[in-house]
């Protein structure tokens, strides 16, 4: 008899979410997982004496959202905050124009208006859209249906080219032309004050997770699993792999036999992008007390475009802003004086002096991170919507495989993690597992263990 029915490999959402179903149903389960703490991309770091969010940050949309009924069942904080997904209405947005002069409330209608019309045409264009075409194809074509000034398309180009690299961490001309389908976003959008990784962890505790434990093998046969690591050899039923696909596409998990093309596939088309967060603190508010955000058009925000700000969590004032795409695979070689030089250089063209030096900043680097090699999936030029749920599996009944780039509806999310989570604890078990039993059964645990 095997060790364990199933073995889990990583303790991020989608990991933590299959591990505690199975359990919960009776099965034993093991969770090896490569770091030292859980939580994989969800990440709050509290040293500072608050948390602040260097992996995930939002719920991006709480309509019909069964992710927003785990949190409200576990009665975790959250605060509203509906610009986290690169919109250009919203909540208050402070405008900067190309030559970084404020934009007056009549010139921002008019930039909300004229996005809004690039996006009509463009949604049109991607339906019209022949395989081969990328983004950045079907934004020129309907940039060029546009009636719009050319500086005007010149901002909304570069717009444009931000929102892939913030909502895909990719280079816009490397997206599919359908890259952004499963953007929508429903009702509104939700940060954590407490620290997002509130939420891994409350579903994590009780469960065998074996920290430091980075899996370099998986064997299967009919017989059931053996999964290695450098110093230990765990047998079980079966496995569940919840590695993120960069660490997939590098290779660093050997399989045997080797992953069928259904799987391999997938892994090699769909991309891994690059999104970093840059938090600065501040002793002094410069920018408006009622903006969501701070954004810069055209040249004036080439490089650095949009600060969110963030102050509400730690109560000091803070912004935070992005590498993503390209500009964020080239900073991770630079240093992180170099990096807080250059944004703080692009706010004094903003505000000019007001501008004082950062009192703290985080910088994170997960393209270079080996147990997550990039951020979130996507869909490259080459694959297909049905890439990210054909990579699932299972293969031969008994490696599966979760985390967010298993999950077409809504890719590179959180949502996505914990829904592809619960699919794999389902095929495990071939039945169905109740979402809301699953919350009351993480509260009823915590009540226990208070008494
Ligand atoms: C900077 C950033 C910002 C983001 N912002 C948002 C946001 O605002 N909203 C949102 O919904 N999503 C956001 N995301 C995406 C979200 O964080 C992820 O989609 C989600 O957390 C992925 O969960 P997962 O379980 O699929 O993978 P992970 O959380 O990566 O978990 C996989 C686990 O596997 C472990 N592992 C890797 N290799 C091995 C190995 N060889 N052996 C053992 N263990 C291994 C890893 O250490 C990790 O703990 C963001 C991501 C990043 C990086």
């Amino acid at each position: 008899m095997n060790t364990f029915d199933t073995v889990v490999i990583g303790a991020g959402m989608a990991g933590v979410t299959a591990a505690r179903m199975l359990t919960d149903a009776g099965q034993r389960v093991v969770v090896l997982e490569a770091r030292d703490r859980i939580g994989g991309r969800m990440h709050s770091d509290r040293e500072a004496g608050f948390p602040v969010d260097l992996g995930a940050s939002w719920i991006h949309g709480i309509d019909d959202s069964p992710l927003w009924d785990l949190v409200q069942a576990l009665g975790i904080p959250t605060l509203e905050y509906t610009v986290g997904s690169f919109q250009v209405g919203g909540r208050p947005i402070e405008n900067f124009d190309g030559e970084a002069r404020p934009m007056d409330a009549a010139a921002t209608r008019q930039w909300i208006a004229d996005v809004e019309e690039a996006d009509r045409l463009l949604v049109c264009e991607i339906d019209a859209s022949s395989p081969g075409d990328t983004y950045l194809d079907v934004t020129e074509r309907a940039l060029d249906r546009s009636a719009l000034a050319p500086e005007r398309i010149d901002e909304i180009r570069e717009f444009f080219r931000h929102r892939v690299e913030e909502q895909c961490g990719a280079w816009i001309g490397d997206l599919d032309a359908h890259g952004l389908d499963e953007d929508a976003i429903d009702g509104d959008e939700v940060i954590f004050p407490g620290g997002y990784d509130e939420l891994p962890r409350r579903i994590a505790a009780g469960l065998d997770i074996r920290l430091g434990q980075v899996v370099e093998y998986v064997g299967r046969s009919s017989a059931g699993v053996v999964v290695r690591t450098a110093d230990s050899e765990v047998t079980a039923d079966q496995v569940l792999v919840t590695a993120p696909l960069g660490v997939l596409k590098a290779g660093s998990i050997s399989f045997d036999p080797a992953l069928p093309d259904d799987i391999a596939g997938p892994i090699d088309r769909l991309g891994m992008g690059v999104f970093n967060k840059i938090f600065l603190q501040f002793p002094t508010r410069f920018w408006r007390e009622d903006s969501y955000v701070v954004r810069a058009l055209g040249e004036a925000g080439e490089r650095w475009h949009s600060w969110y700000d963030v102050s509400a969590v730690s109560g000091i004032p803070t912004l935070l802003t992005f590498a993503a795409g390209p500009l964020g695979r080239h900073l991770q070689e630079a240093t992180d004086d170099e990096i807080v030089d250059d944004v703080v250089a692009a706010l004094r063209a903003l505000y000019g002096d007001a501008v004082v030096e950062p009192r703290a900043r985080w910088i994170t680097r997960w393209g270079d991170d080996e147990f997550s090699r990039g951020s979130y999936s996507h869909l490259a030029l080459g694959s297909s919507h049905h890439d990210h749920d054909e990579l699932a599996g299972p293969v031969d009944g008994v490696l599966h495989f979760a985390g967010e780039a298993t999950w077409g509806d809504e890719p590179a999310t959180v949502g996505a993690a914990y829904y592809s989570g619960h699919r794999a604890a389902e095929r495990i078990l071939g039945r169905p597992v109740d979402r809301d039993a699953f919350a009351a059964g993480i509260r009823a645990r915590e009540r226990t263990a208070d008494r």
